[in-house]
């Protein structure tokens, strides 16, 4: 027996890194998964296709080329939720960008695409999906924020403010949809293993060991720490659980 047996999830920016996790973590535990990305392929070239590790558990799933900027690539994803799995049990909006500057130095369009995918892309989806999700008796949001979508974080000006803005809008809805009984909550990761900073972790010894020195536990977490995060959040231990911003991040936040 899986944990969420009979769940219809739809995953975004799930073809790499935490959502890739995420993906094959919830089919593993019984969900139907709508796997959805830009992009088919895993971005590190060590990283396992979602859909061998979903054939391996002999998952139930279907693919939707999906950008989070776009309505409708994310009409036509919810339509294949409901037309090919009934329904929708589970968003979970973990596309996302990252890239590193301070404030006075960030071109106004790089603030711009990250706050599209951020963040208009966790409402753009939540917005559409809430009316499903209404439906369902085991409805979630599950919204991928970050440590530095509750603390700054040097050099990160438009990630700061676009994952500032994910928390908060995380707490907002969970109030909104609490009596439709939808729980909404975030992940908040420290450093995960992930495309999204293989760049640094390989050339920038410094920051590399900034990074170790300022992280607790002796190592930096890796999808599959976000991923059991994330089933809990979407399981039914969880249900009294809403508008809250869960750290998976090695105690990065504890001082
Ligand atoms: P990743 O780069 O490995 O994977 C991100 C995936 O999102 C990719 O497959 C990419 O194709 C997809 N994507 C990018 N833009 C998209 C768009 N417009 N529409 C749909 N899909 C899109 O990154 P990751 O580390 O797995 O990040 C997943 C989430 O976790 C992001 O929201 C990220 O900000 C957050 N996060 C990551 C870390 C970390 O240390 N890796 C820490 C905190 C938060």
């Amino acid at each position: 027996e899986g944990r969420l047996d009979g769940r219809v999830a739809i995953v975004t920016g799930a073809s790499s890194g935490i959502g890739n996790a995420i993906a094959a973590t919830f089919g593993a535990e019984g969900a139907s998964v709508v796997v959805t990305d830009v992009r088919r392929e895993p971005k590190l070239e060590d990283e396992e296709s979602v859909f061998d590790r979903l054939d391996a558990v002999d998952a139930d799933y279907e693919y939707v080329e999906l950008d989070v900027t776009d309505e409708d690539d994310i009409e036509a994803a919810l339509e294949t939720a409901a037309t090919e799995f009934g329904g929708l049990d589970i968003l979970v909006n973990n596309a996302g960008i990252y890239f590193q500057n301070q404030a006075h130095e960030t071109p106004a369009d790089e603030y711009d695409a990250i706050m599209d995918v951020n963040l208009r892309g966790v409402f753009l989806a939540s917005k559409h999906a809430l009316p499903l999700l209404k439906e369902s008796d085991h409805g979630k949001i599950i919204n991928l924020s970050s440590i530095y979508g509750l603390v700054g974080g040097e050099n990160s000006a438009a990630y700061c403010a676009s994952k500032g803005g994910v928390s908060n809008l995380t707490r907002q809805m969970a109030l909104d949809y609490a009596a439709d009984e939808i729980n909404v909550n975030a992940l908040a990761p420290g450093i995960i293993e992930t495309a999204q900073n293989v760049e640094w972790r390989e050339t920038d010894e410094e920051l590399l060991a900034d990074w170790q020195a300022s992280t607790p536990w002796p190592r930096f977490g890796t999808p599959d720490d976000v991923a059991d995060a994330a089933l809990f959040l979407a399981g039914e231990e969880s249900e009294f659980v809403t508008g809250h911003v869960l750290r998976v991040d090695g105690g990065w936040t504890a001082r």
